[in-house]
């Protein structure tokens, strides 16, 4: 077994998924991604990683189908043969609305992937690093949103309600495995510019909603990532259950 340390990410194609990749490779992880179609932007992500004389590998996986999870880390097993850390991120933001006006069939697919998909990633994750299990140990980093403090209200009271599942399973997991090996975190980041907002159909959403930022900005995926590789990283050896927002100030 190779000794490198391998970094998982799910929705590694764009985004802060990416970015996080990304940072990974230059602090020395091997890192597999996956992807839910963007397979020519996936590729992107690998090549740069590469570049840097890592590892990479790119993994289909839609995470609201819990057997595509499952898939999705036998794959990671078969090309790296150990998982020390696991950056459970993938997610959706649906169309803004009202809260009476979302439909069920838009709350059912946000939970799908934030909540349910997420929970069942870092299943897998711990199946394989928990201590009980065989495991080395390892750290998970969830992907919260400071929507989950704030809750949404007026536009993505879908979007919170699911990312506030997040926020509960970090701590009740980290509790859980602590004294299995497994740190357990994760970011709340604001408005970060990236394409997730599109969906919203609401243009310039970032731009439009700063001023309500105390420091007057949105964030860019790249400082999230930071928060991110940190967390993962043994500088972060005694801490866990712990929610970081990456927010400039928004939600205090
Ligand atoms: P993004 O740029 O839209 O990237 C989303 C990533 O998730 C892509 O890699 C995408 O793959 C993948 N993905 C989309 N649908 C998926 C599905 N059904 N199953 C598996 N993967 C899927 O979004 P982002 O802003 O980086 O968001 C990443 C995470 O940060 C999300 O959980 C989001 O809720 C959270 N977040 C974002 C912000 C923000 O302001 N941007 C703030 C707080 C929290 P493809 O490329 O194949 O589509």
């Amino acid at each position: 077994m190779s000794s490198q340390k391998t970094l998982f990410i799910t929705g590694g194609s764009r985004g802060i998924g990416a970015a996080t990749a990304r940072l990974a490779a230059v602090a020395g992880y091997d890192v597999g991604i996956t992807y839910a179609t963007n397979a020519a932007a996936a590729a992107v992500i690998v090549n740069g990683i590469e570049a840097l004389g890592r590892r990479a590998m790119a993994i289909p996986c839609d995470t609201s189908d819990p057997q595509q999870i499952k898939q999705a880390f036998a794959a990671f097993d078969a090309h790296f043969g150990r998982l020390d850390a696991f950056f459970n991120n993938a997610g959706i933001l649906g169309a803004a609305a009202r809260f009476v006006d979302i439909p069920v069939t838009q709350l059912t697919a946000v939970l799908a992937v934030n909540t349910t998909g997420a929970f069942v990633a870092a299943q897998e994750a711990v199946r394989r690093m928990s201590t009980r299990t065989g495991g080395a140990g390892g750290a998970i980093v969830n992907m919260s949103s400071i929507a989950a403090k704030l809750g949404g209200a007026f536009e993505a009271t879908d979007y919170a309600f699911s990312k506030g599942g997040i926020d509960t399973l970090t701590v009740g997991l980290a509790k859980e495995v602590a004294a299995e090996g497994i740190r357990v975190n994760a970011v709340r980041p604001g408005l970060i510019y990236t394409d997730i907002h599109e969906s919203t159909g609401i243009a310039g959403r970032v731009d439009k909603l700063k001023a309500n930022v105390p420091m007057q900005r949105g964030g860019t995926a790249e400082e999230v990532a930071e928060a991110v590789v940190w967390l993962l990283s043994d500088k972060a050896s005694y801490i866990t259950g712990t929610l970081v927002d990456v927010a400039g100030g928004r939600g205090l």
